[in-house]
């Protein structure tokens, strides 16, 4: 396993990590300048971000610094009430394929949806079936695109959690399940970003990182499950400050051939979004060092 103790040459930061401090937006060139003082050398941004700071303005910057994107947060949201919601999906990861072209990143990471209209309150139907169905036609349209460009998608499994409004792919098995549908060969073009959040319970997580190999590992996410979770979406905790064993999924990850950044991705209304950005990136230093 590579020695992370003297050194953040694999750290990388989902920018959602500094992106709300003390009640502000940050502005995504700040978050990398704020990044690229400390010589992270990776970032993963939200769409949004990037619209907002403007496309090319972003890549521009990145290339000055020399930056790395780990991933690119995110396609998916593939179910739809109707043809023309499924069309709309489909559109838009399209664009968010281009977009992560442009920026050159390792991959789009796919938070592939779920009961459409849940996210909202109102979803339009509660077949968490034919979601699943929409979901992987969703995701075998997207790739062929996303071949032809060569950009990799990566499937997001979620914790079951939020299996009703944000994803219902919700273990490393189902993700592997589809990849193996969809891209038999193994090409590189069809994998998972695996979220220690996500899937650190799972009792089959050793087999499955396993069999994902290192074609399917795309991305890895690290931060750590606090006791008490006190909000299910934005309370995840500082890596060390929770139960997750991460050196050990780490060793897992890294015995199947993963050899990419160690993605922070911290959503955290309750703490780490109340104290400044500098303060949590430096956290996210010591800590990679000493416990991811
Ligand atoms: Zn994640």
């Amino acid at each position: 396993m590579r020695d992370f103790s003297q050194d953040h040459r694999w750290l990388s930061i989902n920018t959602a990590t500094v992106r709300k401090q003390q009640g502000a937006e940050v502005p995504l060139a700040r978050i990398i300048d704020q990044c690229a003082e400390r010589g992270i050398r990776a970032i993963s941004p939200w769409r949004d971000q990037v619209a907002a700071a403007g496309l090319d303005a972003t890549a521009r910057q990145l290339r000055a610094h020399g930056m790395e994107l780990s991933g690119y947060c995110r396609g998916g949201f593939f179910p739809a009430a109707d043809a023309a919601g499924l069309r709309a999906a489909l559109d838009d990861n399209r664009r968010a394929i281009d977009e992560a072209k442009t920026l050159n990143a390792a991959c789009l990471v796919l938070v592939v949806g779920a009961l459409p209209g849940a996210l909202d309150g109102a979803p339009h139907y509660t077949d968490l079936a034919r979601a699943r169905s929409e979901v992987v036609d969703g995701i075998a349209a997207s790739l062929e695109y996303a071949r032809q460009v060569g950009m990799p998608l990566a499937i997001e499994p979620l914790h079951p959690m939020q299996a009703a409004d944000r994803a219902c792919i919700n273990t490393l098995e189902h993700a592997l399940d589809i990849c193996d549908a969809l891209d038999p060969q193994r090409t590189g073009a069809l994998g998972v970003a695996l979220d220690v959040y996500h899937v650190w319970w799972d009792p089959k997580l050793q087999q499955q990182i396993a069999r994902a190999g290192q074609e399917r590992l795309l991305a890895y996410h690290v931060c750590d499950w606090r006791l008490p979770t006190r909000d299910l979406l934005s309370d995840r905790g500082m890596m060390g400050d929770g139960v997750i064993e991460l050196k050990r999924i780490r060793q897992w990850v890294e015995a199947a051939g993963f050899a990419g950044y160690a993605e922070v991705e911290i959503f955290s209304a309750l703490d780490w979004w109340q104290r400044s950005g500098d303060e949590t990136l430096d956290t996210c230093i010591a800590r990679h060092r000493s416990v991811v």
